[in-house]
């Protein structure tokens, strides 16, 4: 395990590499981009919009198509669509069951049909995505496993459908998180998302010996790489394009335009050190409590990183708060989470011992305890 120089990544993270086996790929990405000219990058996207894709793409209504969740980056996105590139998107949007969503995700869907956008709310079978959930938890400690293969696939399965062209997702995973494997032809390219360490290039081979009927799989299948080219889909990465991408800019620009935050935020019950992320559920908070026993980072770390980075903290304060709340959550998500897939408490904890990551900690009487220290590495 080896950490960042410059911020708090360890090389844990599934399909990353360290540039000169020192820095991670999204501090380097910082570091290459401190002198880029954005006006030109912004140019590069209008001209290739107005030359090939806006043209071969758009159907009578919709220009292009944004996958949405109602959340801090989603809602900048659509209106940056719509009011800087003067495009008309539809909005997509994958809804988590009654159970699973709360009132705030629900709110924040409204403030962006009340914003004046078009929303398609596509609901999947309750059964089915419980029943894939239960499976990715036991299969993979990764509830959101099938339900994240849903999120990506129903957006282009929508975009074929209404024989739009276009779509536009987020940050570029390659990029600005360290996926490498996602990388494109280019900066704003996003057709190699299918390699996303969630995608796994589209297998869904596990969700078929789950006895789920194929039919009722639909929805979870990414189109593949030959569908993409049949149907002309191009995805662009408009993270690409902002210089002031990052997950405080979102939430604020959003929160000015509607967006229902966290209030009283507490980060040891939330697992979120600002309060907008994952706003519209919970248990995202519990699965990043089992990231952690099996990275060795979660989400605070992901949160501090981008703050390191950003210039406002320093690496020490990063280390400090980190070591206090990654890896927590408050056990009324696991409770409820564990009432829905219809386990004992206990048996969710007996799956994440059996899925820690032993090189990174041990267990004593019970207790999980890391092997390593944050920003040194194993002791
Ligand atoms: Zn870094």
């Amino acid at each position: 395990m080896k950490y960042c120089k410059t911020c708090l990544q360890p090389d844990t993270r599934p399909n990353t590499k360290f540039f000169e086996d020192t820095i991670c790929p999204a501090c380097h990405y910082l570091l290459i981009t401190k002198d880029i000219n954005w006006q030109e990058r912004f140019d590069i996207i209008s001209a290739e919009l107005k030359k090939n894709i806006v043209r071969k793409t758009r159907n009578n209504f919709f220009d292009c198509i944004i996958g949405v969740s109602g959340g801090k980056d989603s809602t900048r996105q659509a209106l940056w669509v719509r009011d800087k590139l003067k495009l008309k998107p539809l909005l997509v949007c994958l809804s988590y069951p009654p159970e699973q969503v709360n009132r705030r995700g629900t709110e924040n869907i409204s403030n962006l049909i009340n914003l004046g956008f078009d929303v398609i709310w596509s609901s999947l079978s309750p059964k089915t995505w419980k029943k894939a959930l239960k499976e990715g938890f036991f299969r993979f400690s990764n509830w959101a496993k099938s339900t994240e293969i849903a999120l990506f696939s129903c957006v282009p399965r929508i975009a074929i459908d209404y024989k739009i062209k276009l779509i536009f997702w987020g940050e570029n995973p390659g990029l600005q998180v360290g996926d490498l494997a996602t990388l494109g032809k280019n900066g704003f390219d996003g057709n190699n998302v299918i390699n996303a360490n969630t995608l796994a290039g589209g297998n869904i081979n596990w969700l078929f010996e789950t006895g789920i009927p194929k039919n009722k799989l639909s929805p979870y299948s990414y189109p593949s790489i030959k569908e993409f080219k049949k149907e002309k889909l191009q995805i662009i990465f408009i993270g690409w394009l902002f210089k002031d991408w990052s997950q405080n800019n979102n939430g604020l620009y959003s929160v000015l335009n509607g967006l229902l935050i966290r209030n009283n935020n507490k980060i040891e019950k939330s697992g979120d050190l600002i309060g907008i992320s994952s706003l519209d559920e919970d248990w995202v908070s519990l699965n990043q409590v089992i990231k952690y026993y099996k990275y060795g980072f979660g989400r605070i770390s992901d949160q501090v990183n981008e703050e390191i980075r950003l210039g406002k903290i320093s690496r020490d304060e990063g280390i400090s708060i980190i070591e206090k709340y990654d890896g927590k959550c408050d056990d009324k998500y696991i409770k409820s989470f564990c009432k829905y897939i219809e386990i004992p408490y206990n048996q969710f904890w007996e799956n994440i011992y059996k899925s820690i990551n032993k090189k990174l900690f041990y267990i004593e009487k019970g207790i999980i305890k890391p092997k390593f220290k944050v920003g040194i590495g194993i002791l």
